[in-house]
């Protein structure tokens, strides 16, 4: 099979797709591949989204996709100490990411997007030192494909990015391992609530969570460092569900529906994420929040700013990494200051001892939370600190060097 296309889009997750539908939604002639027989499956994600990354990318939420709304969060802390967040409305959703991911996919077709599914690319074709296409293969045969602009959104093991030699990911550090399941008979908190667990014996460096889908439907999922090497975070989520005082309750007449795996880029942004003819979005980009690891919304955006700068490239006639380098501004003026400053906090974080996170969440109240994880200044933390113990005090000046805090 031959294609020669304007953009051509590796991978149908949510930064492919979301590319696609909107080059496709401006006139330019998509190709969109993946190699998954089915989009969307397997599913590998706590599949928790707010409503303002859609909405920034101008995507809606496929009705379809949504399994719950959400109005906020609990976290527990080392010692379960509880720390609420609860908007009146909900602001985000537990979605089905095997409907998410399919709808979002049918969009991009439905707008114009040429699709080849069940395809793996095995290659990025280089032509006179610089990108023009694609070699893979599907159930006939060889595909080659030559395009103006290759885009890669092929996921955290991205080959587009290492075959572009853009790829960061190579260090376990930036990595997190990941375990969930889908669970029937929890017993959640709060429907409307996200609950996340922390601590160096529950999960260090990340968190254990249980997302509600309804009628005590759960995702049950667990992220830590993946250099983490004496126990495994499969090991992690069964001390959770058998010996974590609150995990035991919650879960102790819950069943497996669904098993997860999955890694997820925690190291941050790649150090550029275009080439000649070449742009990289989503979890190949490293686009996903250092403490989170959330990267839907991101993805989506970005997808879209991809999608737009690929219009404007074509239109004037040139694709060079010069004019790509506007996706690379718009993108990076957007969440280029909110990823870099997450990561410092979260090696911070990470460091920090347990006694002293619950010290945190003795003072901290869910609107801090929510403005530490979007890298906004909190100074109100450190006139409540300063009685309190020497640690605490370290990481706040971390905090504020970190200009997080005044
Ligand atoms: C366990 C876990 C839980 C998570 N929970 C959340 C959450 O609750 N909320 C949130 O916002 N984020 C979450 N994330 C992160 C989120 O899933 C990703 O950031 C998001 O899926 C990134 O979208 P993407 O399109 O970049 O990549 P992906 O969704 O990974 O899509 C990449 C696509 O590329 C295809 N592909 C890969 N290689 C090739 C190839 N060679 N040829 C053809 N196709 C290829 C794949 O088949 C796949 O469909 C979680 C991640 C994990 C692992």
């Amino acid at each position: 099979m031959k294609f020669k296309v304007d953009v051509a889009i590796v991978g149908g997750g949510p930064a492919g797709s979301s590319t696609a539908l909107t080059a496709a939604k401006l006139g330019l002639n998509v190709l969109l591949i993946d190699r998954k027989a089915h989009i969307g499956v397997p599913v590998q994600c706590g599949e928790a989204i707010g409503k303002t990354g859609p909405s920034i990318a101008e995507i809606d939420i496929p009705k379809e996709a949504i399994r719950n709304p959400i109005r906020g969060f609990r976290v527990y802390s080392p010692s379960n100490i509880k720390v609420d967040y609860a908007k009146p409305e909900p602001d985000g959703y537990i979605v089905d990411r095997r409907v998410f991911d399919k709808e979002l996919f049918i969009k991009a077709a439905e707008a114009g997007a040429e699709t080849l599914i069940n395809t793996e690319i095995k290659e990025l074709v280089f032509k006179d030192g610089k990108v023009s296409g694609l070699i893979g293969v599907n159930d006939n045969g060889k595909v080659e494909v030559e395009s103006k602009i290759i885009i890669g959104a092929d996921g955290v093991f991205s080959i587009i990015a290492k075959m572009a030699g853009l790829r960061k990911y190579a260090k376990l550090a930036d990595l997190d391992a990941s375990v969930g399941y889908e669970m029937c008979n929890v017993e959640y908190d709060d429907q409307e609530l996200m609950e996340f667990y922390m601590g160096k014996n529950v999960a260090p460096r990340g968190y254990v969570w249980i997302f509600p889908k309804g009628e005590k439907r759960a995702n049950v999922g667990i992220g830590v460092g993946a250099q983490d090497g004496a126990r495994t975070a499969l090991d992690y989520m069964k001390s959770f569900m058998k010996d974590h005082p609150i995990g035991r309750e919650k879960l102790k007449n819950a069943k497996i529906i669904e098993y997860r795996v999955g890694a997820i880029p925690l190291g941050g942004p790649n150090e550029k994420n275009i080439l000649d003819n070449l742009m990289l979005v989503g979890d190949a980009a490293g686009q996903v929040h250092p403490i989170t690891g959330g990267g839907i919304g991101y993805s989506l955006v970005c997808g879209s700013i991809a999608g737009k700068v690929a219009a404007e490239a074509i239109e004037a006639g040139d694709t060079s990494e010069r004019m790509l380098s506007n996706y690379e501004s718009r993108w990076r003026g957007k969440y280029g200051e909110e990823f870099s400053k997450m990561l410092k906090l979260r090696v911070l974080l990470e460091k920090a001892e347990d006694k002293t996170l619950d010290q945190l969440a003795e003072i901290l109240n869910g609107q801090n939370i929510v403005d530490l994880t979007a890298g906004r200044k909190i100074s109100i933390l450190f006139s409540a600190v300063k009685k309190r113990n020497k640690d605490l005090l370290n990481l706040l000046n971390g905090f504020r060097q970190l200009k997080l805090i005044q």
